[in-house]
């Protein structure tokens, strides 16, 4: 039975899933081509959003310590850092959602692992195996 790439792939227009067919590399270097990912299209009001969440974090923590003798300089880095990130998260027009497939090593399919998600998106996707926890690349 034939895989239909073509219909595999689809936009979600409610949730702006997009899946990808892509090509897998295992660090010894054995390929496959039987793989997807789901990259998430974040739109400006999504992106404001949680921008905004890491603004407000870090300002109200942040500023919360400011007073504080010795705790300020770290509430000043923690306000840094939640900014950077909330930056960050602007920047961030596609994330990557999930991705899956055949592993070249252990020859299972399944899902693969991406990270813990909201990872900004760009190629080539970096995964681990589910199953014997090889590295893997995947690349269009
Ligand atoms: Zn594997």
């Amino acid at each position: 039975m034939g895989f239909d790439w073509a219909e595999r792939v689809t936009v979600g227009a409610t949730n702006n899933l997009e899946e990808i067919p892509v090509h897998v590399r295992a660090v010894s270097g054995q390929t496959r081509a039987v793989a997807w990912i789901r990259r998430r299209q974040l739109s400006v009001r999504q992106r404001l959003l949680e921008a905004g969440r890491f603004f407000v974090i870090g300002i109200l923590v942040g500023g919360g310590f400011l007073f504080v003798p010795l705790v300020h300089i770290f509430a000043f880095i923690f306000a840094l850092v939640m900014i950077g990130l909330g930056i960050a998260r602007l920047r961030a027009r596609a994330v990557l959602d999930s991705a899956g497939g055949v592993c070249p090593r252990c020859q299972q399919a399944g899902d693969f692992f991406v990270g813990l998600g909201r990872r900004r998106f760009r190629w080539p996707v970096e995964a681990t195996c589910g199953h014997c926890g090889v590295e893997l690349s995947l690349y269009q």
